[in-house]
């Protein structure tokens, strides 16, 4: 297990350490080496070193170091798999999922590497040749959230080794193992050495202030909540940093009165519990046409207390721990908030004893304004509101400053498909869900943030394009 800082091709003790908490029962399982500010400049030294060489390596090569890594990474999926239900809670069945999707932004950016498009072409006034080119940004700071510890970091390292840049990592606290982890993937994978480093910085605000304005630093892929996605973009204003920012979600998943009401609940149990509701794109308002509310909420009722909840790496577990006390607390207030206005419980609200942060699959029925619709819950708990007509239910759906989700089941594809372009989300799954994929665009509109990752546009984010005029 990697416990060390990662620094121009050398690992490195910190100048302190941080405790990494396993939170099924608030043990300690590794103390992980922090940063100082000498050791982020360092690392941004060596990433600035050599930025310029990387950036002339040959697309096939590169392209061979993420193929490697996938392997390695494929081959070593169940270690991977336990390491980030330890360090985060998930249970290991959405631990696996998460290693699987993780690997594959290797094979995808592995092959779009030897793929990046330019054109040449004669002008409309026919006065000069138009030559587009793209080139890489250089320097790039990765933050990831504590959430998808391997899928956040790979759908990063993966699109920036494509397009030629080097990088500085800054994991979350709450999981830095399965990081470290990758990285060292990345360095059996021959990926050459200052080209990816690693920090932890003790103070993560005013350490990752710094480097955001030293005039080396030139890209910011961030993934985390709004809040933090916010302060990031001002930071940037002042060195105009390049900033791609997959920032917080409230996905509202609506059933429509012909949905067939099994593939719904399906649906909404992938969309609300993958990685026990710790997602992004988690289903977090269940929008359902009352004529079918009573049987959706009892056949989703089944479902949700069909799972087990545990130590998430433990055989038989479909439910795990949040990733923190605090994180378990802030959804047990949500829900105590919701039901001291008169929500109606028809499963789970009940917060456990024990010193592991776990908290039951909930179900509640709220008032359409109740205000735990505003928050992203980040937890098992799906608040449910009957709807009468669809205009009502789009203008719901739509209600929300967050853009990056949303769902809809009908039976109708031409009223799922009316339905879908009008939410104001960047992406949206019919009768389907989950939709991630590596090789189609991920993100979101409004506050949700800027860019996408994956598909054909994710290597862009590391790219920057270059018009040529050329007098022939
Ligand atoms: P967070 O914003 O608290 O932290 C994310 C990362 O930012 C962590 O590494 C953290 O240490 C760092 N950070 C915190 N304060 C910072 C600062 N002042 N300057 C620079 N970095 C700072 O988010 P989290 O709690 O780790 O993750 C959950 C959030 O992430 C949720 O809102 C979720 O929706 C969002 N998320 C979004 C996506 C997406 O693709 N849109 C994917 C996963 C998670």
């Amino acid at each position: 297990m990697r416990t060390q800082l990662y620094i121009d091709g050398q690992w490195l003790d910190g100048t302190g350490t941080l405790e990494v908490i396993d939170p099924s029962d608030g043990s300690v399982i590794a103390n992980v080496a922090t940063s100082s500010d000498e050791q982020n400049l360092a690392a941004l030294e060596a990433a600035d070193r050599v930025a310029a060489d990387w950036a002339k390596t040959a697309p096939r090569y590169r392209a061979e170091i993420l193929r490697k890594a996938f392997e390695i990474m494929t081959s070593e999926a169940d270690y991977i798999a336990e390491l980030i239900s330890k360090e985060n809670g998930k249970a290991l069945p959405d631990a696996k999922g998460e290693v699987a999707y993780a690997a594959e932004f290797f094979r995808w950016f592995s092959e779009e590497t030897v793929r990046t498009p330019g054109d040449f072409r004669l002008s409309p006034s026919g006065d000069k040749r138009i030559l587009v080119t793209h080139q890489p940004i250089g320097v790039s700071l990765l933050i990831t959230p504590w959430n998808f510890p391997a899928g956040m970091a790979t759908r990063k390292i993966g699109p920036a080794v494509a397009a030629g840049c080097t990088m500085i990592l800054k994991p979350a606290g709450e999981t830095p193992l399965t990081a470290l982890h990758i990285v060292d993937i990345m360095e059996r994978a021959g990926l050459p050495k200052g080209v990816l480093n690693v920090i932890l910085p003790a103070q993560t605000g005013p350490a990752i202030s710094k480097l955001m304005h030293d005039s080396r630093l030139k890209n910011l892929s961030f993934t985390g909540s709004t809040a933090v996605g916010k302060i990031l973009l001002r930071e940037a204003a002042d060195q105009v940093i390049r900033c791609s920012l997959e920032l917080g979600g409230n996905a509202p998943f609506v059933v429509l009165d012909d949905a067939n009401i099994e593939e719904a609940v399906k649906g909404l149990m992938l969309a609300k519990m993958r990685n026990g509701g710790a997602a992004c794109t988690a289903a977090n308002r269940i929008y359902v046409a009352r004529s079918i509310g009573d049987k959706f909420i009892a056949e989703f009722a089944k479902a949700m207390a069909a799972l087990t909840m545990g130590t998430g790496r433990e055989s038989g577990i479909t439910l795990g721990a949040s990733v923190s006390m605090k994180e378990r607390n802030k959804i047990a207030e949500l829900v105590d908030g919701a039901t001291s206005r008169g929500a109606k419980v028809h499963l789970g609200a009940k917060t456990p004893d024990g010193a592991g942060a776990f908290y039951p699959a909930t179900i509640i029925e709220v008032k359409k304004d109740d205000e735990i619709l505003a928050n992203e819950v980040f937890g098992p708990v799906a608040p449910v509101v009957l709807f009468d007509t669809d205009e009502e239910a789009l203008a719901l759906a739509n209600d929300t400053e967050y853009g990056l989700i949303s769902y809809v089941y009908s039976e109708d594809l031409k009223r799922g498909i009316r339905f879908a372009e009008a939410m104001e989300s960047g992406m949206v799954a019919i009768n389907r869900g989950m939709i991630s994929d590596p090789a189609a665009p991920f993100g979101g509109v409004k506050q949700s943030g800027l860019g996408r990752e994956g598909g054909f546009d994710g290597i862009h984010e590391f790219l920057q394009t270059k018009y040529i005029g050329v007098e022939i």
